[in-house]
Order: structure tokens, then C-alpha cells, then sequence
């Protein structure tokens, strides 16, 4: 049986699965427009998504061939995976953010061992001891692509310009930009009141921004080529308070379950990242790389049981929180220092 809820005014969501993560399931919502209807994500790139997609819009009276559009809330592999089957189902238009389009053109481009050289050197920048580089060189050496998920990720060709009505037959949807858990993420506000006119303004589909019980990871924004000093927690937490004061009266998440409070829920993240900022600057009381911030930071488990993988992306964000401390004055790069020290001012 799909698992597949309907959330009124011509809105449903459909769980595709996600193979092999914890998160189970992305939430694909399907949005019924004057032209057909129109995704918000698309899921994971498997026979078995694949199928789950296609089951939950047989559910709904549909097929993929009938689609008209996708609207894609972030590159990620969960969320842009299906969009390139989708479109050669029913030669749907597939529209993503500049700022993540640019993400997908890039991974498309790169050549296969190019990622594990980055993540390698960046992980070594950040001060990962020889153990952990190892396994790393030794994938790279034996001619493996490292974890770069979709390789071949589907080129979007519509943009999505912030602040704008999509063109959307029949609909208000407005695209907000939200950077933070990607350069080009974005929510879509579905400014119709709310089909059982909930208290607030229309409804909110939030992709990885803004999720009911899960904080999002929130790295560096991965582009080798580009030298620029990004501050993604600051853009994150600014793309936070921006949703807040849409004061939408539901949130309708890619993962988990729907929910309301959006300001409350803002507030509560906004604290979360606050005490973990505070927390990091009492750690740099002496210099730290990276790697070590990340050893003493609390995690959802001890350091020593993090896995492999999971260390790199605990790095990264430790790294965002250390751009940020920077950024605000309360932290600086020890001069001369390699890897990268930083230390409290
Ligand atoms: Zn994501
Ligand atoms: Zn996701």
C-alpha cells in the first residue's frame, strides 16, 4: 500500500524511500495545477523509489507520464534523484535555484576520482589525522569514486528566481531562498489560505530547511573551484528567521511529518545553534583545528562511535560553526598555523 496522505486544497505528499538511511523516506508532494500536476522533490534514485513513486501517484489517479513540472527544493541526491526519470516519463520541466543548479553541473562535470582528491585534502586541511586520510587514499589508489552520490544528477532547465510567484497555471507558490543546508536551497509558500483555514498565511513546503524534530546538516558549500569564505550557518540562520516571519500555518517538510508552530520550531532551532556556538567558543580557549573542535563537540553519540563517514560530515560542521564564530568576531585563524588553528579572541 503507497503511503500516500492527502493534505487538501489539491496537495498530497507521497513517502518514497530512501535506501539504506536512517531518515526512511523523502516526502514528494504532488500539487495539482491548470496544466497537470507538478512535484515538489522527486526522491532517491532507486528501482525501489522509483516504484514507490509510481505506485503513490497510481494511488492518487495519476502517472508519471502525466506530469507537467518539478520543483526542486535542493540538489541533494533524496530530493533531485528521480527528477531526471521523471522527465523522461512525461517531459516534465525540472526548476532548481542558480546557486544549486551550478552544484549539479558541477558534480556532472567532474571526473569520477575528483572528489575524493577534494575531500581528502580538505579533510587534511582540517587537521584528520593519518588513520582517518588512509582508507581515503587507499580508495582513491584502487581507482574508487569515492561517496559522491548520482553522478549523472539531471540538469535542470527552468531557474528559480527568490522572491518570485512560480508560473504555475491555477496557483500562488512563491519561491523563498533559504541558503544554509545548500548555496541554492529554497522553500515554496503556497500563499492560498489554508483548505481548513488553520490559523496563519497558506502553507509552507520547506524541503531540508525547516524539519519538526531533526536539526538539518549544515557544512561548508562544497565547491573546490571557489575561494570565496562562505558563512553558511549565518545564511542558515538567517534563511530561518526569513520562513518565521512568513508565519505559515502548516510546514510541510521532505522528511518526518507535517506540522505547525513554523516560528516556534525557527526559535528553537535559532537556540539549538546558538548553545553550540557558545558551547564551541568555551572549547577555544586554547587553539583548535577543525578535527579537534569536532573530537569535543557533543554529537548524537560519543566521538569514539562515530563512523568514518559521519566524522567527515561532523567536521564540516564544525567547520560552519567555526566560520561563524570568525565571521562574528569571536574567534580568529592563529596566524602561521597548518592545518588551520582557531582560537577565542
Ligand atoms: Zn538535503
Ligand atoms: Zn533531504
Amino acid at each position: 500500500m503507497p503511503h500516500v496522505i492527502a493534505h487538501g486544497g489539491g496537495v498530497w505528499s507521497i513517502a518514497v524511500p530512501i535506501p539504506d538511511n536512517p531518515l526512511g523516506h523523502t516526502l514528494v508532494h504532488l500539487v495539482d495545477t491548470g496544466r497537470g500536476p507538478v512535484l515538489i522533490d522527486t526522491g532517491w534514485d532507486d528501482p525501489a523509489s522509483w516504484d514507490a513513486l509510481n505506485d503513490g501517484l497510481a494511488a492518487l489517479g495519476t502517472s508519471a507520464a502525466a506530469l507537467h513540472g518539478v520543483v526542486v527544493t535542493h540538489c541533494h541526491p533524496d530530493h533531485h534523484g528521480l527528477s531526471g526519470r521523471v522527465r523522461e516519463a512525461s517531459g516534465a520541466w525540472i526548476a532548481m535555484h542558480a546557486a544549486d543548479a551550478a552544484v549539479v553541473r558541477r558534480t556532472r562535470a567532474a571526473e569520477p576520482g575528483l572528489w575524493l582528491d577534494y575531500l581528502t585534502d580538505k579533510l587534511e586541511r582540517a587537521g584528520a589525522p593519518e588513520e582517518h586520510l588512509a582508507p581515503l587514499r587507499a580508495a582513491r589508489s584502487a581507482g574508487r569514486s569515492g561517496g559522491l552520490p548520482g553522478l549523472r544528477p539531471a540538469l535542470p532547465d527552468r531557474e528559480i528566481a527568490p522572491g518570485e510567484l512560480l508560473d504555475l497555471a491555477g496557483r500562488r507558490l512563491r519561491a523563498v531562498w533559504t541558503p544554509g543546508h545548500t548555496p541554492g536551497h529554497v522553500c515554496l509558500h503556497l500563499e492560498e489560505a489554508h483548505p481548513a483555514r488553520l490559523p496563519g498565511h497558506g502553507r509552507l513546503f520547506s524541503g531540508d530547511h525547516l524539519l519538526p524534530e531533526i536539526t538539518p546538516h549544515i557544512g561548508l558549500y562544497e565547491d573546490p573551484d571557489d575561494a570565496a569564505v562562505t558563512d553558511p550557518l549565518g545564511d542558515y540562520l538567517e534563511s530561518l528567521e526569513r520562513v518565521a516571519r512568513l508565519g505559515p500555518a502548516e510546514v510541510l517538510p521532505a522528511h518526518q511529518h507535517a506540522f505547525t508552530g513554523a516560528p516556534a520550531r525557527v526559535r528553537e532551532l535559532l537556540a539549538h545553534h546558538e548553545a553550540r556556538l557558545t558551547a564551541l567558543l568555551g572549547l577555544l580557549e586554547r587553539p583548535l583545528t577543525p578535527w579537534q573542535a569536532a573530537e569535543r563537540m557533543d554529537w548524537n553519540r560519543p566521538w569514539e562511535r562515530i563512523p568514518h563517514g559521519s566524522r567527515n560530515i561532523a567536521v564540516s560542521e564544525a567547520e560552519a560553526h567555526l566560520r561563524r564564530l570568525v565571521k562574528l568576531g569571536r574567534a580568529e585563524a592563529v596566524p602561521g598555523s597548518g592545518p588551520a588553528a582557531y582560537v577565542a579572541v
